[in-house]
């Protein structure tokens, strides 16, 4: 069963635009990480996953701020964890295991 697919992505981006999946920015001590929380575009349960990220400045392609400087762009490779048994989930997951993405772009 294919998991990682890119339309999780495009579902989890219009579930961001509807405000239905959001993205915190939470600081700890050691990285800024963030808390992705709402629905998993997949099953549709609520799931809650911190993300410790990396910033990615001046990616290949990525887009240019008005002030033509790279913008900074934040990947999150986020995996269903939504803690309910899926039979069609693989094993040691909690979720129904589907992986997306979530890219923001610093305002
Ligand atoms: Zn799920
Ligand atoms: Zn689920």
């Amino acid at each position: 069963m294919v998991t990682t697919d890119y339309r999780w992505t495009d579902r989890a981006y219009d579930l961001l635009e509807a405000q239905e999946l959001t993205v915190k920015p939470h600081n700890e001590d050691t990285a800024p990480c963030f808390v992705v929380s709402g629905r998993c575009p997949r099953c549709d349960h609520h799931l809650v996953d911190r993300q410790v990220t990396v910033a990615l400045t001046g990616m290949a392609g990525a887009s240019r701020g008005s002030n033509g400087d790279p913008q900074e762009a934040v990947v999150l490779d986020v995996t269903c964890g939504c803690g309910t048994a899926h039979q069609d989930a693989p094993t040691g997951v909690t979720g129904c295991g589907v992986s997306f993405r979530i890219e923001l772009t610093a305002e």
